[in-house]
């Protein structure tokens, strides 16, 4: 057994013990980055160096003080649109390709601060923006699975390094779905939390009123360890909210699941839908109750997130102009439009400026109504959709993607069949609800996660329910 097979519990045991040191741990996880991330391009940037330095640091300080937090030592990994002082921060774009980061945001501040071992960052979609990883301006990452398909997105690069175990957790981030999706197509379990439970400051904003920052790791006890530590009210981020506690002590026979009749549709892969029915089957074997409910509001969701997310995003990118920070064509443009015009042209991707013209165009006077206003009213029904549901039932179970780990190139050049990988996991953004995407599919298999979403700020519940799987 290898240092890179332990997880953060194993590892947090095995440095107070004295069984290796931070520095061997470190070593072994660069080690392997060097080897076999050339054919996953998970990393972005690695900073081999400080990472070095960090860890014979941790290692002095456990000599004075074995009572170390659960992530000293741990080496882990930021999605590349998460600000880490000095490292590059380009959020998969050409725009930001040299940019450098000069503060930490609040969550890899906080993982820091417990001595965590930062390995470098990964790659996404740029601006996270997309669902397989290849919209990045760095190329795709790879699922380490198998290597001729998508590691999902946005967060690919995060969720391909934790299953290919060049790191031990990953920081990634979800707006509609970008911890999860990832999480489910590599295997890893990926935890999206409730709006506001954690800081989104240095968090390169998408579309504001649905993004969140979470964890992608091996184990549902990892996933809540990062958790716990990143979570809480943050005075850079006034949607950040004081997190209470609730103790969730449950037996799985105490647990209502629903099940949303909309959820088994034509369309869902039929071994996807097998294998979540199957894990379903488990729970309700090992004594919990299955309830059919319904969502009746569900199936706008794709439509009204997309309305949303390209609206906020039209106005999140305006401030990539040529002029502040980032690519500028200004040597060759003769007047200010023109700089304007061709750092844009040339700095963003296809699918980013999709975005900011369907953003444009849903905001612009005329069309207000029809789009923004009418897709605000549709998020609201669908918010009150999952009130009523957990009226009835703690949890809802279902699947996180339709679709298997598709072929690279398979979904690239039509982008409708691209959005709709997300029908599962958008609706979670709009109500603001925490989601988790737990490995399903027997081993040896393609990748599959079930989604188990909770009511706000029962992080708790959703873990505790995970683990009796
Ligand atoms: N795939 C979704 C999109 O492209 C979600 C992205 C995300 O969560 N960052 O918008």
């Amino acid at each position: 057994m290898s240092l890179v097979d332990l997880n953060i519990k194993q590892i947090h045991s095995g440095l107070k013990k004295k069984d290796f040191s931070a520095f061997e741990i470190c070593q072994e996880y660069l080690g392997r980055i060097k080897s076999k991330d050339k054919e996953i391009s998970s990393f972005i940037t690695v900073d081999e160096e400080a990472a070095l330095n960090k860890a014979k640091q941790a290692d002095e300080l456990i000599a004075k003080n074995s009572d170390i937090p659960f992530l000293f030592g741990v080496p882990c990994a930021i999605k590349d649109n998460m600000m880490v002082e000095g490292l590059k921060c380009s959020a998969g774009s050409k725009m930001l390709e040299n940019y450098y980061s000069f503060y930490d945001a609040t969550a890899v501040k906080k993982i820091k601060n417990e001595n965590a071992i930062i390995l470098g960052k990964t790659n996404l979609d740029e601006f996270a923006m997309g669902s397989s990883t290849e919209n990045s301006f760095f190329g795709p990452t790879k699922n380490p699975v198998d290597l001729d398909r998508v590691s999902g997105g946005s967060s690919g690069g995060s969720a391909a390094a934790v299953s290919a175990k060049l790191s031990a957790f990953t920081l990634g981030s979800d707006t509609g779905g970008s911890i999860r999706l990832p999480a489910s197509f590599c295997g890893a379990v990926g935890l999206k939390p409730t709006y506001g439970s954690v800081s989104r400051y240095g968090l390169i904003a998408f579309a504001s009123s649905l993004d969140q920052i979470g964890p992608i790791a091996r184990t549902v006890d990892d996933v809540k360890i990062v958790f716990d530590s990143i979570k809480g009210k943050d005075s850079l981020d006034s949607t950040s909210l004081d997190y209470k506690e609730d103790s969730f002590d449950f037996s799985v026979s105490e647990l209502k699941i629903g099940v949303p009749k909309e959820y088994f549709v034509k369309g869902i892969d039929p071994e996807v839908e097998k294998a979540i029915k199957n894990a379903i089957k488990k729970y309700e074997n090992m004594g919990a109750k299955i309830e059919e409910i319904s969502l009746p509001h569900i199936k706008h969701s794709l439509a009204c997130y997309y309305i949303i997310c390209c609206s906020e995003a039209s106005a999140n990118m305006a401030r990539y102009d040529g002029i502040r920070y980032g690519y500028s064509e200004n040597q060759k443009s003769k007047n200010l439009l023109e700089t304007y015009l061709y750092s844009r042209e040339n700095g963003l991707g296809e699918e980013v400026k999709r975005r900011i013209m369907i953003g444009t165009y849903s905001l612009s006077s005329g069309y207000y109504d029809d789009y923004y206003l009418k897709a605000q009213k549709i998020r609201t029904l669908i918010v009150n959709d999952f009130k009523k549901a957990f009226e009835k039932v703690d949890l809802i179970f279902g699947p996180v993607s339709p679709f298997l780990p598709f072929r690279i190139g398979e979904k690239i050049e039509d982008p409708l069949s691209m959005y709709l990988v997300d029908m599962y996991t958008v609706s979670v953004n709009l109500a603001g609800l925490p989601a988790l995407s737990l490995p399903c599919n027997d081993p040896g298999k393609l990748p599959i996660g079930l989604q188990i979403i909770g009511k706000p700020f029962e992080e708790g519940k959703i873990l505790k329910a995970a683990s009796f799987y």
